[in-house]
């Protein structure tokens, strides 16, 4: 039973976390190379650990502005078609005959718009693990509205994240009040307060707010869910769980970081890639140097897509694999 969708099961899996003092993290994907970078990471951790059954989440937004991840997925870029192909991947790579059918997959819609994506939470979510549902753009008293709303509607069927603060673009960090009224009132399982993270994870000026993570998770308990992850330092991550954050949110690491290991392979080996005509007139318009080898002919082992997805593959691997390190210590 690798894909855990039943709510009390995915219950039990972060109970599980608790005791074990995991931070359950929620990779956001948007294309199969990410979905078997993430599992292929997990799996190698796991056998690491002796626990070869370890939870690991994917997690995929639908029509977030920021990032409409499902549509992504594929180049029609329709979000149904895209949600329909992941699924699809999902139930084949935790098949039998998968490698990865030993892990616990879980899968969790995020950043569900409380508006835009309104057919899809009305729909059916029996083939997913969690949902947040976003209405963080609302006023306060309105978000608590609309979440409590939801809950009230699904929240028998399936696990509910709720975001009682919109995370980044403002200084305001969501206070122990305002975190507690908002679970209570909505009655949602876990809790997105603003922690000082943000999501693009280009402003330098970020702190993740500690202390404020748990006064907060001293009055709600053990359910934050720290979104941003990104911007969080290398040197924060292990702490997390003592913290009282139960799941973390992280996706724009693993592109940031394997874009630009993907150009400087690519262009160490520009002959290979591109053929040695287009290598040497990048050369000659300064977009290559020396270090580049730009003699070699086109090959068929360089020029491909695979060539390129297995470059970001390995890559995103080994940051993943960095990551579950902090949060499933040994
Ligand atoms: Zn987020």
């Amino acid at each position: 039973m690798p894909l855990i969708t039943q709510r009390d099961e995915v219950l039990e899996v972060f109970a599980e976390a608790g005791r074990n003092a995991w931070v359950i993290p929620a990779f956001g994907v948007e294309n199969l190379t990410t979905v078997e970078a993430v599992l292929s990471a997990a799996r190698q951790q796991g056998e690491a650990l002796g626990r070869p059954d370890l939870p690991v989440m994917l997690a995929m937004t639908n029509r977030y502005p920021e990032r409409t991840q499902s549509a992504y997925y594929t180049h029609t870029r329709q979000w149904r078609l895209g949600l329909e192909l992941f699924l699809a991947d999902i139930g084949v790579l935790t098949g039998a005959g998968s490698p990865f059918g030993g892990l616990r997959v879980l899968l969790h819609l995020d950043h569900i718009q409380h508006d835009l994506d309104e057919e899809l939470w009305r729909g059916d979510l029996s083939r997913f693990s969690s949902l947040m549902f976003d209405a963080s753009g609302l006023p306060f008293e309105e978000n608590i509205a609309a979440t409590r709303r939801f809950v009230r509607e699904r929240g028998h069927e399936i696990v509910i994240e709720g975001a009682c603060d919109h995370i980044g673009g403002d200084s305001h960090l969501t206070t122990q009040e305002e975190a507690e009224r908002f679970c209570l009132e909505t009655g949602v399982d876990w809790v997105v307060p603003n922690l000082g993270t943000e999501h693009r994870a280009g402003v330098s000026a970020l702190r993740y707010a500690r202390e404020r993570a748990r006064e907060i998770s001293q009055s709600v308990g053990r359910r934050l869910v720290l979104h941003g992850t990104s911007s969080v330092s290398p040197e924060q991550l292990p702490g997390l769980a003592a913290d009282g954050i139960a799941k973390v949110n992280l996706w724009t690491a693993l592109e940031r970081d394997t874009s630009g290991h993907l150009l400087r392979e690519m262009a160490r080996r520009a002959g290979k890639v591109a053929g040695s005509a287009a290598a040497e007139e990048m050369l000659e318009v300064g977009l290559l140097g020396p270090e580049a080898d730009t003699a070699s002919p086109a090959a068929l082992s360089y020029f491909t897509t695979a060539w390129r997805q297995q470059l970001v593959f390995e890559r995103m691997k080994r940051i993943v694999k960095g990551y579950l390190e902090a949060w499933f210590p040994a």
